[in-house]
């Protein structure tokens, strides 16, 4: 197998990738989200967003076979990754061996002790993460308070345009406000499905978030906050202050902080910008 394995490695990284799972008797796992990446610009790209600088930190989340780890051990960083298919420490162990900056976690990034496994300082996020749990893994990351400088992700180009999306239309929602509050978000590049194998559905695209030092807006209740974010997405259809009644938000009161605040209780909460949310979570 190790000596199969060495001619393989001399290949182009989208042949390589298809003799690797061959070599270990691999399929991509459709239920782990597995679609490796196999352009080598789009690697070159991703860790060029990430401007990384010699010895800096980076948790990646999933890196399967390791073709994006490698390109953030070329630039000098140090890599900590966490995987949870249990089949690919195997794999790693041999495509990225001779790297002495690499540290493997196996286990579920949702479930994972960052602060354990990343230590003091701070660090910064690239991944070509699992479309099956995107949002789940983004909003924890940026949640969790924790000393993140930098998100650097591939995802589905539809999630990273509701991301970037403008107050008014069907993509603005819970997802896009968060990012709004906690970074300043842009989409780098699209990828398409050709640049994965195996290719997925969707075409991709690289989100480049910098998370700001204090969140873009003082509230005195964060949670208040985007409790009433969530409220008034729940029920997008309804004006906001049905949508809030829906949410539990008691009616008096709400008619009461929505005229304070100076917003149209018959607006949508698709409307309304993040400093409006703000000043109406501060007068509930
Ligand atoms: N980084 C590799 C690349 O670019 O070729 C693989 C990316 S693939 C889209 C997503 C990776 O995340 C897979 O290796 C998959 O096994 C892993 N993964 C899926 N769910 C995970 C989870 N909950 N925690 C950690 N890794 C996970």
């Amino acid at each position: 197998m190790e000596e199969k394995y060495r001619d393989v490695l001399k290949v182009p990284v989208a042949k390589r990738t298809r003799e690797i799972l061959r070599a270990f008797k691999l399929r991509a796992s459709h239920r782990l989200g597995q679609n490796f990446l196999i352009d080598q610009s789009v690697v070159e790209d991703i860790v060029a967003a990430a401007e990384i600088e010699p010895g800096e930190k980076v948790l990646e989340i999933g890196p399967g076979i390791g073709s994006l780890t490698s390109g953030l051990l070329e630039a000098g960083a140090k890599v900590t990754a966490v995987e949870l298919d249990k089949k690919l420490p195997a794999v790693l162990s041999e495509t990225l061996r001779g790297y002495d900056d690499f540290t493997l976690v196996s286990g579920d990034i949702l479930k994972v002790d960052l602060d354990e496994i990343m230590g003091n300082g701070s660090y910064k996020v690239v991944a070509n993460l699992p479309y099956y749990i995107t949002t789940p893994i983004l909003l924890t990351l940026l949640e969790r308070a924790l000393p993140i400088t930098k998100i650097v992700t591939m995802i589905q180009k539809e999630v990273a345009e509701r991301i970037v999306a403008k107050p008014g239309g069907k993509d603005y929602g819970a997802v896009t406000l968060a990012f709004n509050y906690y970074t300043t978000a842009k989409i780098y590049r699209e990828v398409a499905p050709s640049s994965f194998y195996p290719a997925p559905e969707v075409t991709s695209a690289v989100l480049v978030a910098n998370v700001l030092d204090n969140p873009s807006v003082k509230v005195k209740d964060e949670k208040l906050l985007f409790k009433l974010i969530r409220g008034a997405f729940n029920q997008r259809r309804k004006t906001l202050l049905n949508a809030l009644k829906g949410a539990g938000f008691p009616k008096d009161e709400t008619t009461s902080a929505l005229q304070r605040a100076e917003i149209d209780a018959n607006r949508r909460g698709e409307t309304l910008s993040l400093f409006e949310f703000a000043r109406l979570a501060d007068l509930l």
